[in-house]
């Protein structure tokens, strides 16, 4: 599903401030996969999840993801491939904070084209599976953080991306609701959907099926 070959990241390259972030990373994730990036803070992972879901570029190196090469997309045809095949999501749950709990579920199927009646619908069945459908029409002020990140999980699956990435997505919650929002991801996982997760907490690791350790921009051999 994934293939990184000698991947190389510098922030603000060419000037006095050239930051190397990535020095030549190279990976595999299969289809279906339960993994997570590990790494202490500033060693590069976020710069490496933004690779992976076409948020961010490279400068040298090769990223395939579902067999086709990710390099000099235009705009538009990353973000056609990220609304097609990627779900995110962020350790502070970005929500819009005047949108309800569905609204913020269904917001991704609006940008499909999906009709209004239609996606609500969709949208409360997410919630439902998620144990919120009572919490369907409170804004995210009126919710507690691990029903923010349900509500944010079932809006990056609710248009049926192949793969969620998710940076830190326990970094805010507390020890008992970190289990349950992993145990949502191993229930999306089981379904199917391949599934990466950074943070830098072994709990959150041991909770996935591999990790991958991240150093100063370099994969660590296992
Ligand atoms: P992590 O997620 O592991 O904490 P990051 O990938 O966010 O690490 O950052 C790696 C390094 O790159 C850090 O030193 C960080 O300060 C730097 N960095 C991250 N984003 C930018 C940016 N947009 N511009 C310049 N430097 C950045
Ligand atoms: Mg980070």
């Amino acid at each position: 599903m994934i293939q990184l070959r000698n991947i190389h990241k510098t922030y603000n390259p060419d000037t006095a401030n050239a930051l190397h972030v990535l020095k030549g990373v190279s990976l595999d994730i299969e289809d279906g996969e339960f993994v997570s990036l590990m790494g202490a803070s500033g060693s590069g992972k976020s710069t490496l999840l933004n690779i992976l879901g076409i948020l961010d570029t490279y400068e040298e190196g090769e990223y395939y993801l579902a067999g086709k090469l990710i390099k000099n997309l235009s705009e538009k045809q990353g973000a056609l491939l990220r609304n097609q095949l990627i779900g995110f999501v962020f350790q502070s749950f970005n929500l819009l904070t005047f949108k309800t709990a569905v609204e913020n579920v269904a917001l991704p199927l609006y940008y499909k084209g999906v009709p209004r009646h239609q996606r609500m619908m969709m949208a409360m069945e997410q919630l439902d599976r998620m144990g919120l459908k009572d919490w369907a029409d409170r804004l995210p002020s009126e919710l507690s953080g691990g029903q923010k990140q349900r509500v944010a999980i079932a809006r990056a699956i609710i248009a049926q991306p192949k793969i969620l990435l998710a940076d830190e997505p326990t970094g805010a919650l507390d020890s008992k609701t970190t289990v349950e929002v992993m145990n949502v991801f191993r229930e999306l996982n089981n379904e199917g959907i391949t599934t990466v997760i950074v943070t830098h907490e072994q709990s959150v690791a041991d909770a996935t099926n591999r990790i991958i350790r991240i150093k100063d921009g370099n994969i660590l051999d296992i």
